[in-house]
């Protein structure tokens, strides 16, 4: 398997940012969000035991999750969101490993929000933090999602702190400049895990 680097941060951190220079150096980049999607979708097993668990009524009717009626039945009920977590959480870490031993660039990347929280970063050789101010974060999310300044707030309050994130990345990247700055900070980590991935190669 080639070498794995786990890249997270904040929310509006700038992660999408990074993965897309990365992409734009050839490395294949396996995104935790889109993967969490892809196990729920229609037809899939996961999906299937969601409705034996919770009830037909977490499907719309054209078969897709309703994920609005979910996220309030959680919201209401404590214990739901472990049995849902222990439903979806081991789909996603098949499929993340799946996608990551599938890859053949240099090295891969698996990006995720909660890189840490859900133990995936046990799944990586090496950890990316992109790290910004909380001033920063909020003007770039609130400006893409539309999002106002208070549910942006709340989101940062309940992620881990940017503290425990930075004693428990290996690699740091300050996103508080221009796109410029981010990518020339990249790029100088980029040699490097060509030259770690290289090592990591079976002779
Ligand atoms: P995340 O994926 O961590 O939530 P994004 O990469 O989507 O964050 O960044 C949030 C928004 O801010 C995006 O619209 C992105 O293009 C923009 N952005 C990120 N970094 C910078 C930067 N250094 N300068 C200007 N805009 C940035």
């Amino acid at each position: 398997m080639s070498f794995i680097l786990g890249l997270t941060g904040g929310i509006g951190s700038g992660k999408s940012a990074a993965s897309q220079w990365f992409e734009t150096q050839g490395i294949t980049v396996v995104d935790a969000d889109i993967v969490a999607r892809e196990v729920v979708a229609k037809g899939q097993p996961a999906l299937e035991q969601i409705q034996q668990q919770f009830g037909d009524w977490v499907l719309l009717d054209n078969g897709e999750l309703n994920r609005t009626a979910l996220r309030e039945y959680i919201f209401k009920e404590a214990s739901a969101r472990q049995q849902l977590e222990a439903i979806t959480h081991p789909a996603i870490r098949q499929s993340i490993i799946q996608q990551l031993t599938a890859a053949s660039s240099a090295y891969v990347i698996l990006v995720s929000p909660l890189l840490f929280e859900t133990n995936q970063h046990q799944l990586t050789d090496r950890s990316l933090l992109i790290d910004a101010p909380i001033e920063h974060q909020i003007a770039r999310a609130s400006q893409r999602d539309g999002q106002s300044i208070q549910q942006i707030e709340k989101i940062i309050q309940v992620q881990m702190s940017r503290e425990k994130k930075l004693t428990l990345a290996h690699d740091v990247v300050l996103n508080d400049g221009d796109l410029n700055h981010l990518y020339a900070q990249l790029e100088i980590l980029h040699q490097n895990y060509l030259k770690l991935s290289h090592k990591n190669k079976p002779s």
